[in-house]
């Protein structure tokens, strides 16, 4: 017998890590290998503490600007994505850079620079400040893009020319936020062009879905994320709207036993950057102070895989 609380987890699936935070991970990983360190890395490779320091640990160095990198040394640019001046100003210098862009992010900067060759505006829905948003507004001439972050934004622009409009997105969005803020871009420009196909990406749109899917029975809801990464932040946002009192932790030491009081079924999620070794982790604190339970959680099946650049695998 044991004089712990039962405690019933949830563990949303699919959660964490997706294929493009796997691919740069792979990437820093395999410049170690082939050129041995260090390895330069400019930004966080992906939005969590621990795999930065996992990485440092093997010789990545983490800088936040190419002018920070030696001559003589490679040099892995974020999944994030960079702006076209960070890779041609590394060309200058004759750097060896590796691009570790998720290539659903790339396929976001190519759609923005059709639509300047085709003359229009683009409206980008996204968080000023995150480094996918500076990426994507690198790849195009300055005034060509503008921000729309909330509702009362789309609501608010007056284009110079509303018939040459576009919009594309951040790729880790609020699924819903999202939805309303391009249904008022459309009511507001009726000859907008909408993007051939979705830009949140496969991994977001699941792990939300994931979220609303068990968040109806749960008391409250664990992220793993961190608190820079907008893919956790916004899966704290789901469950919350979903009816579960939700907290983003980094890792198991970060689990608060007061908050959890009351709870008898609690949810657990990981955002994109988040490895499966935090979720256990996070599990085994709790299993510190209750007799914790997994209920086993059906979900889709996800099979992406990206390439890795023909460099290290040649
Ligand atoms: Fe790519 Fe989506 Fe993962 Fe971002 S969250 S790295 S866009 S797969």
């Amino acid at each position: 017998m044991t004089d712990k609380p039962p405690l019933t987890l949830l563990i949303a699936a699919p959660r964490g890590f997706c294929a493009g935070v796997d691919r740069a991970i792979r990437i820093v990983e395999l410049a170690l290998e082939r050129y041995g360190a260090p390895v330069y890395v400019r930004h966080e490779i992906v939005h969590n503490k621990f795999v930065v320091e996992e990485l440092k640990a093997q010789g990545a160095v983490f800088v936040r600007e190419l002018d920070e990198v030696p001559d003589g040394v490679p040099v892995v640019f974020s999944a994030h994505g960079v702006p076209k001046i960070v890779p041609a100003r590394a060309e200058e210098r004759g750097l060896n850079y590796l691009d570790a862009t998720c290539p659903l992010v790339s396929k976001v900067h190519r759609q923005a620079e059709r639509l300047i060759e085709q003359g229009r505006h683009i409206l980008f829905i996204g968080h000023e400040g995150h480094p996918e948003v500076v990426g994507t507004f690198g790849q195009v001439p300055e005034g060509r893009m503008t921000l729309i972050e909330t509702a009362e934004d789309a609501e608010a622009i007056e284009p110079a020319d509303p018939t040459q409009l576009a919009f594309l997105t951040q790729t880790t969005l609020s699924v819903d936020d999202t939805a309303e803020i391009v249904a008022i871009l459309r009511r507001r420009f009726p000859l907008i062009q909408v993007p051939r196909s979705e830009d949140i990406c496969y991994a977001t749109s699941n792990r939300q879905a994931a979220v609303k899917a068990i968040a109806g029975r749960c008391d409250a809801m664990l992220v793993i994320g961190a608190s820079n990464s907008s893919n956790s932040l916004r899966l704290v946002e789901v469950a919350e709207r979903a009816g579960a009192r939700a907290m983003l932790v980094a890792r198991g030491h970060d689990v608060d036993f007061r908050w959890l009081g009351g709870v008898r079924t609690l949810g657990i999620t990981a955002g994109a950057s988040a490895p499966e070794v935090l979720v256990r982790e996070v599990v085994e604190r709790l299993a510190e102070r209750f007799e914790v339970s997994e209920e086993p959680v059906e979900g889709v099946e996800e099979n992406m895989v990206f390439k890795l650049p023909r460099a290290l695998v040649a």
